[in-house]
């Protein structure tokens, strides 16, 4: 029987290891992908350390991949062979669901999600759903496309759907994995982009990603500072601070919007602030696999690359580790050295 390397987690909170494992085979419905790279997450932590119901281990994480259709099972008549994919996290949906029947897709109740519910990126091979997979532009390598499946889609769907138009105000709160996107993403949809971020070493980094306007929030007011341009249509909050987020959120203008990507663990929003200026706070979820197919075109139109550290994927314990850190600058890519 044929074998593959694969990176899986053997039990909840154990450590990742190298595995030799058959090469699957895929089922009716369900595509296999010849893995060229795969994303390091913050979210591989819920698979890592089992903080998400249900998981089944072994487990093989990742859920930024990038790859190659390598057999098609019975019944898929979208995907061939040799088409180059990836797979985000939505994990696929049924159609059959009260969601799905509403068209909210990303919502089907199946709940599918790649790396968690079902083996993902961090292997030579892996099976998908049909319907998680994403075309991937030849302008892409697959290396700048993994990050795109999770940290580009997130900030990119974030955006497009938050109400803004061309030549608001649009501030990027955060300059990390998510915010470094975020910014290119803001400038190239035409928002008078500004990049919030800790620190004054991180404007030059944040103009040259495409912000007309840095603001230090240990030195400046964010909200004082975007109150100076007439508020924030949409402030995107990429950060895990809460506490960022709520000493932003009076930057907001009228009938602006605090959308909420990062995963911060609680948030205190002023219901004064709100209901004053009809504000709202609102969540995105990151997407399905449409809206990765347009996150992965429009960045290889317009340019959008995350900055990515490259590890092949024996070293995945060593690159894990180094995407938690906090100090990977800024995304963690694997690749399976084809
Ligand atoms: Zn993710
Ligand atoms: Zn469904």
């Amino acid at each position: 029987m044929a074998t593959m390397r694969a990176v899986q987690v053997p039990r909840a909170g154990g450590a990742l290891e190298l595995a030799t494992r058959p090469i699957p085979e895929p089922a009716g419905g369900t595509v296999r992908i010849k893995v060229q790279a795969c994303g390091i997450c913050h979210s591989d932590a819920l698979a890592k350390e089992g903080h998400w119901p249900g998981i089944a281990y072994p487990r093989v994480p990742g859920h930024e991949v990038a790859g190659v259709i390598d057999a098609v099972g019975a019944g898929v008549t979208a995907w061939q062979r040799g088409q180059r994919v990836g797979v985000g996290w939505h994990g696929g949906y049924c159609g059959q669901c009260v969601n799905c029947r509403r068209g909210d897709l990303f919502a089907c109740v199946t709940g599918q999600v790649t790396g968690i519910s079902f083996d993902g990126g961090y292997a030579e091979y892996m099976i998908a759903p049909s319907s998680a997979v994403a075309a991937m532009p030849q302008e892409l390598s697959p290396i700048e496309a993994a990050p795109m499946m999770c940290a580009g889609i997130t900030t990119f769907n974030a955006l497009r759907n938050s109400g803004a138009q061309p030549g608001d105000v649009v501030a990027v709160l955060g300059l990390g994995g998510l915010g470094h996107l975020g910014v290119q993403y803001a400038a190239k949809m035409g928002f008078h982009t500004v990049g919030i971020a800790r620190g004054k070493d991180k404007e030059p980094l944040a103009r040259q990603l495409g912000a007309t306007l840095y603001v230090d929030s240990q030195a400046q007011n964010p909200a004082e500072e975007l109150q100076k341009l007439g508020g924030a249509k949409v402030i995107l909050a990429t950060a895990t601070s809460g506490e960022a987020m709520a000493a932003a959120q009076g930057g907001l203008a009228i009938n602006g919007t605090l959308m909420v990507i990062g995963a911060a663990d609680a948030l205190t929003v002023n219901p004064i602030v709100l209901l004053s200026g009809r504000r709202a706070v609102k969540g995105w979820y990151s997407g399905t696999a449409m809206d990765s197919q347009e996150t992965l075109a429009f960045s290889a139109r317009t340019g959008v690359r995350s900055m990515n550290e490259v590890y092949p994927l024996e070293r995945a314990a060593e690159a894990y580790d180094r995407m938690m850190s906090g100090k990977a600058r800024f995304r963690v890519v694997l690749t399976a050295g084809q």
